[in-house]
């Protein structure tokens, strides 16, 4: 294995969510032990922990760290909540507070769920790479959130202090007990509301299955290494090619 088997003890902030809840099966076939944080339970499952708890709150996450070395941070209120204070304290404080509870708890590293949306300036992007710029203007505020999260997480990456962050940038997601993208598509077309195009229907879309989604999280955190070149970066995560939309 890549990594000594003392750090297979991870906590998955957001592990009642769709990515999450993926993540975190993979994570125990894989043989890690995983400790689950989110604000509600959505499941059980043998050899997970649950502890139930809002991320903004550091003495909640303290007690769910406790000898983790590996955290995934894929917690976010749902983007079509809409809802700016909630994307701010949740995204932007939250993000600050988790980020202050791991160094407290020593844990060793941190993989964040950011968004392929971070760089998107309206205009499609074909075989864009991450040395893309952030937008300077986002499509929206959950958008804008997301990119002072990756920044504040990046630049905790401390080598230093053994405290090493990797993002991972998926578009739209779709999979297994997927609730919102292919749903609310279906939902859409069914009550008759896709009958018309927003541009030349050329529009580029990317879709990413969950399963790669996951691969692309546990690859970085597996290579997440104080030599490692991957140490504060973000990387995109695709299906190879996008869709016309
Ligand atoms: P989801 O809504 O299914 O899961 C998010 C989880 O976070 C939920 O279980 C929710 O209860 C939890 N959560 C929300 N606020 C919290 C708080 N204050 N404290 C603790 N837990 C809290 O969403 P998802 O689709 O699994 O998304 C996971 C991550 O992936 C998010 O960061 C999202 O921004 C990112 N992302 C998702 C997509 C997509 O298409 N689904 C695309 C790009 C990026």
């Amino acid at each position: 294995t890549r990594i000594r088997p003392s750090s297979k003890r991870c906590a998955v902030i957001g592990g009642s969510g769709f990515l999450g809840r993926h993540l975190v099966e993979k994570l125990l076939d894989k043989g890690y032990t995983v400790s689950v944080f989110d604000i509600r339970q959505s499941y059980e499952l043998p050899g997970v922990t649950f502890h139930q708890g809002d991320l903004c709150d550091k003495l909640g996450l303290l007690t769910a760290l406790r000898d983790v070395s590996l955290v995934f941070h894929c917690a976010s209120p749902a983007p079509a909540s809409d809802n700016k204070a909630l994307f701010e304290r949740v995204n932007i404080q939250g993000t600050k507070t988790v980020i202050e509870a791991c160094t407290e708890a020593g844990v060793q590293k941190m993989v964040l769920t950011s968004s392929a949306s971070v760089v998107f300036e309206g205009t499609d992007i074909k075989n864009g790479s991450e040395e893309l710029p952030y937008a300077k203007k986002p499509i929206d505020y959950y958008t804008q959130t997301k990119i002072e999260q990756e920044k504040l997480v990046l630049k905790a990456c401390n080598k230093d202090r053994g405290f090493l962050t990797v993002a991972i940038r998926p578009h739209g997601i779709f999979g297994p007990r997927d609730p919102q993208l292919v749903p609310i598509l279906v939902d859409t077309a069914r009550r008759g509301k896709m009958k018309f195009i927003i541009g030349d229907g050329s529009n580029l879309v990317d879709f990413t299955y969950v399963e790669n989604v996951v691969h692309g999280h546990i690859l970085a955190a597996e290579f997440l290494r104080p030599e490692s070149p991957i140490c504060g970066k973000a990387y995109h995560i695709t299906n190879d090619e996008p869709v016309r939309f």
